[in-house]
């Protein structure tokens, strides 16, 4: 059994990474799951999402197959997230009603893994309380995870394997991707920023930038098969290669993604703290990096940012907001805003909405500040209440909705390209899919336009989303 340590999360050295290229399952391995199948529950972020993918293709290899009816699998996969409390009570929620299918099938193999399964305390709870999970993994040995399934079956016991470490990077991992026609690509794992807030640092390891040779070796293959928008992912994309000694940095990865013949690029998320001129240069210079830009803001006061650690104060998140809307016509800025971080004064929220009725961002994802164990914010004393905390997201919430709705009526009577992802949740015979703005579009079609960029010109306009018809002519 290996548990996890938070005092040995937060350690950084300078010693490189290994790179690991030789993943392999063990031959014994490869017909473990025939006639079986197998449920991935995914919470969080989109680095989870893509995460899963990888779960899901390890699971296909090893001839399992995927099932959406949760009571016929045989393995139940939950990737978790410890973002938030409340992404911690859904998870142990969810373990709480597995334990009913557990106690119909013994054979039931009940997995966790992902951040929650970094913590401390959430692997002491399990071994407490939910003594019925059969593995638990975490972050950094993703590539274990047949192993650890041949071990369960065979050995019939408990499996907890998570290492506290600043982490590998593993090449050529299988991936089953979500879409043909749109890619999450890893450029890097980790976090060394240690915002006070924040648990990734500690969950994810240290900042490990993939070497280019990989990252453009995976686009070159997703172009050759079709894939139409790519998202790089890492958790602060603007620090890429910073912990590389080979002066290749973002924005040079920006410009060598930008040669190549991808329709759409995107990247997330971004620090702005990292967001150099060079990298705004290269979203100007590249026609293939989308019009769309999320700048997490956290807090507009000055004194809130310095106690989250952020490394901005609101002049220079503002002078940066600018300075890409002048350089990048017509891009649009979503954010992250916080609100009720321990320290923040009804005045340091007022600063908040200052920063927010001045940039007047298209969209924004707005949280409640939730402690998490372990990070410095956690020791602060929070003396502000919920129910006031509440108010101030329902403030905030009214000017976002507002600006949205603004940012929105821009296009209409305008035509938007569109890649087509699929049929909506809500309509079958409506197709959805995102505009270069990030803009989700809906219009009546037929199921060939699926994974296409289409033209649709823009007839209604609500505060989360447009409608169009199809334009004659599609790109
Ligand atoms: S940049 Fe800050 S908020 Fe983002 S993952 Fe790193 S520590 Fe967390």
């Amino acid at each position: 059994m290996q548990k996890p340590d938070l005092k040995e999360a937060q350690k950084r050295s300078k010693k490189k990474p290994k790179i690991i290229t030789d993943f392999i399952i063990d031959e014994n391995l490869i017909n473990l799951g025939l006639s079986k199948k197998y449920f991935v529950k995914t919470y969080g972020c989109q680095m989870n999402e893509h995460d899963s993918e990888k779960i899901k293709a390890m699971l296909e290899k090893m001839n399992y197959q995927a099932t959406s009816n949760m009571e016929e699998a045989d393995v139940i996969v939950l990737n978790s997230c410890s973002i938030r409390e409340n992404a911690h009570n859904k998870v142990f929620g969810m373990i709480g009603q597995l334990k009913k299918l557990k106690d119909k099938n013994e054979d039931l193999i009940l997995v966790l893994c992902g951040c929650m399964a970094q913590e401390e305390i959430v692997v002491a709870k399990i071994l407490e309380k939910y003594y019925w999970l059969d593995i638990v993994f975490g972050t950094h040995n993703i590539n274990n995870f047949p192993n650890l399934l041949g071990q369960k079956i065979f050995a019939k016991k408990q499996q907890i394997e998570v290492f506290s470490k600043e982490g590998e990077i593993y090449e050529g991992l299988p991936i089953k991707r979500k879409f043909p026609h749109k890619a999450w690509v890893n450029i890097m794992l980790g976090c060394d920023k240690f915002c006070a807030y924040c648990i990734v640092p500690y969950t994810r390891g240290k900042q490990r930038s993939r070497k280019r040779k990989y990252i453009l070796n995976e686009i070159k293959d997703l172009i050759a098969n079709g894939c139409q928008e790519i998202t790089l992912l890492g958790q602060n994309v603007n620090a890429y290669g910073k912990d590389l000694a080979d002066n290749y940095y973002f924005a040079d990865l920006l410009n060598d993604i930008g040669k190549l013949n991808m329709p759409r690029v995107r990247f997330m998320t971004n620090h702005p703290w990292d967001f150099n001129d060079e990298i705004i240069f290269a979203i100007q210079k590249n026609k293939n990096i989308m019009p769309h830009i999320h700048l997490p803001l956290q807090s507009g006061s000055d004194q809130v940012l310095q106690k989250m650690n952020r490394g901005y104060c609101q002049e220079e998140y503002i002078a940066l907001y600018f300075k890409l809307k002048k350089a990048i016509p017509n891009i649009c800025i979503s954010t992250d805003i916080i609100v009720g971080f321990p320290t923040e004064s009804e005045e340091d929220f007022q600063e908040t909405l200052k920063v927010v009725n001045k940039c007047q961002f298209d969209y924004a994802f707005t949280f409640i500040y939730s402690k998490r164990v372990g990070t410095p914010a956690a020791k602060l004393e929070d003396k502000i209440p919920l129910a006031e905390k509440e108010k101030r997201l329902q403030k905030l919430n009214k000017y976002i909705s507002s600006y949205a709705l603004e940012s929105n009526q821009r296009f209409k009577s305008k035509e938007v390209k569109v890649l087509v992802d699929g049929f909506s949740e809500k309509n079958k015979q409506v197709l959805t899919g995102y505009s270069e703005h990030m803009k989700r579009v809906n219009f009546y079609g037929a199921e060939e336009l699926i994974g296409r960029i289409v033209l649709v010109k823009i007839t209604d306009v609500k505060t989360w989303s447009l409608f169009g018809v199809l334009s004659d002519e599609w790109c």
